[in-house]
């Protein structure tokens, strides 16, 4: 059984990690996406067990109790966490676990796993990655106003991770995060 690679993309809300990782899924062979659970409530198109395991507070709170996180954090006013079983699952599917977290949850995962990929996707500007968010159409004004403040934060965080792709033409994104997962595979191998 292979140590899986851990690949943590992080973005602002609206900066295009489902769009783009979307793409990397199905062009590169051996990934595993990383099922987060979360307190917020399922968009319309969201399946439990899917994209999230939606739960409630309580739950989230005894998960956090017996340790079963890996990282956790409070991302716009819900609680979102990757458990150490998605992990184990990428282990035992002997695949790369791709995990798609905030910018608090990837300071964690480094934390504990120093040999983590890390890379920032960022849009071409905040006046697009505001335009992308309204025009996604799936948040309240208010959650976007959340989104927004909280996107200039983790800008300015951007730094700490090895990689930053810019998502502004999309295919150029997903070229450049498949090419730094093939360089990693690449330095593994020697
Ligand atoms: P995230 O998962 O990071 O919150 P999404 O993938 O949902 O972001 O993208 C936010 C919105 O921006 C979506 O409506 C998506 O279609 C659009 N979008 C993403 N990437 C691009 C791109 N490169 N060019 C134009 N629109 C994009
Ligand atoms: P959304 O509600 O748009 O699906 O996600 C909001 C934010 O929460 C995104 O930045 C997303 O990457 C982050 N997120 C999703 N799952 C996790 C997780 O397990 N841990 C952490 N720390 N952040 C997460």
């Amino acid at each position: 059984m292979r140590e899986p690679l851990l690949i943590v993309i992080a973005a602002p809300s609206g900066g295009g990690k489902s769009t783009v990782l979307k793409r990397v899924f199905a062009e590169v062979p051996g990934l595993l996406f990383s099922i987060s659970h979360t307190t917020r409530p399922p968009r319309p198109g969201e399946e439990n067990g899917r994209e999230y395991f939606f739960v409630d507070r309580e739950r989230f709170r005894a998960l956090v109790a017996q340790s079963a996180f890996l990282e956790w954090a409070e991302v716009h006013g819900n609680l979102y966490g990757t458990t150490r079983g998605e992990l184990d699952r990428a282990r035992a599917l002997s695949r790369d676990l791709v995990l798609d977290i905030d910018v608090q949850g990837a300071e964690q995962v480094v934390k504990s796993h120093p040999s983590a990929l890390t890379i920032f996707l960022r849009p071409p500007s905040l006046e697009v990655l505001k335009a992308r968010l309204k025009g996604r159409g799936t948040d309240s004004e208010e959650s976007l106003a959340v989104r927004i403040r909280n996107a200039e934060i983790e800008l300015g965080r951007a730094g700490e991770f090895q990689h930053q792709v810019v998502n502004d033409d999309l295919d150029t994104a997903v070229n450049e995060v498949k090419a730094i997962i093939a360089a990693e595979h690449a330095k593994k191998a020697v």
